[in-house]
């Protein structure tokens, strides 16, 4: 059976991965969004296993000595992680995943996952990027102000990604990354030709 390929998603808060991925996942039916651990605590609306999984520090760390997590980082001042098996079961199911995960994340899981397919998403200026902070209403102006001065220091890895999509008008860049996620399904993976030249050697 063929595997189900490893979308990571980054970009700096507020830019609307979490808009631009709730959209893609109305579209696609063979994929799971992975769901991190956090250590920060959760936001108004924010539900324990379906949106984080919502852990002390003490937790967050036992999980991660035990190598339960294929990649942690700290973000913002807290910890996130992605819980590995959920992402190698999927995989492996043949079901794609999605990570939404910060650039440090994303560059470890890079160096595990050479296969994953690497999508940046951009605000359309700074200016913007403060307003849908702001305008989302769910962070403090001190944790606003810290999310806008890493923005720069997180766009900076965009060198490092296969893909730039600068969220401007939704629906265009929903669009963008689903076609993306169709493109990629076109590829011929290191190792997949010598399967499909066997495959036309028969004629049946
Ligand atoms: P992230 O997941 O990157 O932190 P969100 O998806 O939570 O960002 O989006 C931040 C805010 O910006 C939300 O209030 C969301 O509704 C809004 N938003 C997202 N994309 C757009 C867009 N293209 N145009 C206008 N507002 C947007
Ligand atoms: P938020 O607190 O706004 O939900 O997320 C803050 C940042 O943490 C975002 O940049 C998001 O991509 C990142 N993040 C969420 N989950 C993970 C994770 O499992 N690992 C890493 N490295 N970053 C994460």
């Amino acid at each position: 059976m063929k595997k189900g390929r490893l979308f990571v998603v980054s970009g700096p808060s507020g830019t609307g991965k979490c808009t631009i991925i709730s959209r893609v996942m109305e579209r696609l039916e063979n994929v799971s969004l992975s769901i991190s651990a956090t250590t920060r605590a959760p936001r108004a609306g924010d539900v324990d296993g379906v949106d984080y999984y919502f852990l002390t520090e003490e937790e967050f760390i036992n999980r991660a000595d035990e190598g339960r997590f294929l990649e942690h980082a700290c973000v913002h001042g807290y910890y996130y992680g992605t819980p590995l098996d959920p992402v190698t079961e999927t995989v492996e199911s043949g079901r794609d995943m999605i990570l939404e995960i910060d650039v440090q994340g994303a560059m470890k899981v890079k160096e595990k996952y050479n296969e994953g397919v690497y999508i940046f998403i951009l605000p359309p200026s700074m200016k913007v990027l403060r307003e849908r902070l702001t305008g989302r209403g769910t962070d403090a102006p001190d944790v606003i102000e810290r999310r806008m001065n890493n923005a720069l220091g997180e766009i900076a890895y965009i060198d490092r990604y296969d893909y730039g999509v600068v969220n401007d008008d939704l629906d265009s860049a929903a669009e963008q990354v689903l076609d993306i996620i169709k493109a990629e399904h076109c590829r011929v993976l290191d190792g997949e030709a010598d399967k499909i030249i066997s495959e036309y050697g028969e004629e049946n």
